[in-house]
């Protein structure tokens, strides 16, 4: 059946591909053949991780205080009988016999014939288990994961598949960057979330918010995906394909031609030099970073380091991640953002720790406060680094003068502990901070007088301007950059920066949007940081902005209360 769905558009492009439904267990979960005499070994290795899930549950349950709620034990009870039951303890043995496939996949495959059975029962209760089989799903796919290390063959037909996921999280986004999935879309979501941001940074068409998607599409349909008008066509008839396939190459040979200005110096026309840096996630990123030609690493969102795993990164780990990140810049700066975990960047997706408002809760620099162990940890991490390029250190999400001088002090603290183990690093380290709340922005000279460099964070600044969960398809309608309250911040906070001689940037995904670079040209913004993928076509703006007329044009929608006319003056500006 021919039917069209309409989204929001958080990474451009069009994509033609094969529905595949996932849920983030399946994500996760590798697909490979294995060879008839490894059946009994991989049944084996599937039955050992049943049984250590069992294992894992009932020791749950015997650390349950009396005072514990009683839904936990029902929970547990239930897990239990989920796991016990055979169409998920013994049909994915069948399966590893049959198709000769490995455990992991299986074990999904089954999962997601149940969940398809849960989906179609009315009584909302018993829908609402599929969660819990899921849960009980990925408690096993852990447990695989833990036993021998497996092989992960890529599989060649993924840049065909466009994902389609009732919700992902940025933990589930950061796999994708093993995979090369041509595509994704999502139920829910908003444009700036980190699920959004990092589907932007690997360069696949996405949406998000389309609310019934996964219900409504099936395993292999073919699907468009329009990254640009945040429109999915699924089982479009052939003209409708023809005319995507038209766009799709276009849009594919516009990308091509902006390749041309890797090596052409960043400047307005003027001669004006205007520095663009790289967004990164994790040093596989760098690949973009150099293809790109970004002058530096403006964030590196350190806390991607610290996702999908058990156990957190050691002090060693996360030296060698930034190392190779200070190394492979070759001079050029890098600055390394401490943890900004919270709100929906969560540690554990399987164990989330409850909190009544996420976002407004113990997130980034306030978090690493409560928890100066691992703060330490991190910061030697970034000081040992400083030996080998040129590493700054951003701290998140500020909003008081005494967050700066408490990490002052266990910065100081951190180097001590290095010269008592005789490790090097550059004591002179620059310490710059994240103007995203707006009390920052209203309260800039504090931070100035405290701070090395600093760099705004719009998607937070809007976020907590406007009152708009940044991650709620419900109210991403309301999130508007462009809204009077945010353009003031921001152009306060770069032209009390700039008139103080403090160095300031934009690193949030404003930076990174073509519509908004003369107006922050006007504003007085030098320079830019975002995803590499999107850098050439902002150069592009830039070395076609003349400052003579963008500044005045930017003074007059800073003045303008009036939100049409807002618009009409930007589209002046960008004409
Ligand atoms: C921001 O808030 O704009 C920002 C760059 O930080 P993050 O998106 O990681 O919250
Ligand atoms: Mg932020």
């Amino acid at each position: 059946m021919n039917f069209v769905l309409h989204g929001i558009a958080v990474s451009a492009g069009i994509t033609i591909g094969h529905a595949h439904l996932v849920s983030s267990a399946r994500l996760e979960a590798a697909h490979y053949e294995i060879a008839e005499a490894a059946v009994d070994t991989e049944i084996l290795r599937f039955d050992a991780a049943i049984a250590r899930a069992r294992q894992e549950l009932s020791a749950l349950e015997s650390q349950m205080t009396g005072d514990a709620p009683t839904e936990f034990g029902a929970f547990i009870n239930l897990h239990r009988m989920i796991l016990a039951d055979s169409s998920l303890s013994h049909a994915p043995r069948d399966l590893i016999r049959e198709r000769r496939t490995n455990a992991e996949w299986a074990l999904v495959q089954q999962m997601e014939k149940l969940v398809a059975q849960f989906e179609e029962i009315e009584d909302p209760y018993l829908r609402e288990r599929r969660q819990d089989i899921e849960q009980v799903v990925e408690r096993v796919l852990k447990a695989l994961a833990g036993s021998d290390a497996m092989p992960q063959p890529p599989s060649s037909a993924e840049g065909d598949l466009i994902v389609v996921a009732h919700d992902l999280s940025p933990a589930d986004m950061i796999l994708f960057k093993r995979h090369k999935f041509g595509g994704f879309v999502t139920d829910v979501g908003g444009v700036t979330s980190h699920t959004a941001i990092v589907a932007r940074s690997l360069n696949i068409p996405a949406l998000v918010g389309l609310h019934h998607a996964r219900q409504m599409i099936r395993e292999n349909d073919v699907v468009i995906v329009d990254g640009i008008q945040g429109v999915l066509v699924v089982d479009p008839d052939p003209v409708v394909l023809g005319e995507y396939r038209l766009r799709q190459s276009q849009h594919g040979l516009e990308r091509q031609k902006l390749k041309r200005l890797k090596s052409t110096p960043s400047a307005t026309l003027d001669g004006t030099p205007v520095e663009l840096f790289a967004n990164i996630e994790l040093p596989q990123d760098l690949g973009d970073v150099q293809e790109f030609g970004a002058q530096g690493v403006g964030l590196f969102r350190t806390e991607f380091l610290f996702m999908n795993r058990k156990i957190l990164p050691s002090e060693e780990e996360q030296f060698e991640a930034y190392r190779e990140v200070a190394k492979a810049m070759d001079g050029r700066p890098v600055v390394i953002r401490t943890l900004d975990l919270g709100a929906d960047k969560a540690l554990s997706e399987s164990e989330p720790v409850e909190m009544p408002n996420p976002a407004l809760g113990l997130r980034a620099i306030r978090y690493c406060l409560a928890e100066p162990q691992l703060f330490l940890v991190q910061l030697r991490a970034i000081l040992r680094a400083t030996k080998y390029g040129r590493v700054k250190i951003m701290l998140p999400m500020l909003a008081h003068a005494h967050e700066i001088d408490q990490s002052l002090s266990l910065l100081k603290q951190a180097k001590q502990q290095l010269d008592d183990k005789g490790f090097g690093y550059d004591g002179a380290v620059e310490v710059g901070g994240m103007i995203e709340v707006p009390a920052a922005a209203l309260a800039l000279p504090m931070f100035m007088r405290r701070l090395d460099f600093l760099s705004i964070g719009t998607n937070d600044l809007i976020q907590y301007t406007l009152a708009i969960d940044r991650t709620d398809d419900a109210v991403a309608h309301l999130y508007d950059p462009l809204h009077p309250a945010v353009l003031h911040l921001i152009a306060h906070t770069i032209q009390a920066a700039n008139r103080g001689g403090t160095p300031i940037a934009v690193c949030g995904e404003m930076a990174g949007e073509p519509t908004f670079t003369r107006l922050l040209l006007g504003f007085g913004l030098r320079n830019f940081s975002m995803h590499a993928q999107q850098l050439l076509a902002i150069k592009e703006r830039v070395l076609r902005t003349n400052l003579a007329t963008a500044q005045p044009l930017a003074r007059r929608i800073l003045r303008q209360s009036d939100p049409a006319k807002t618009r009409e003056l930007l589209a002046k500006l960008n004409s």
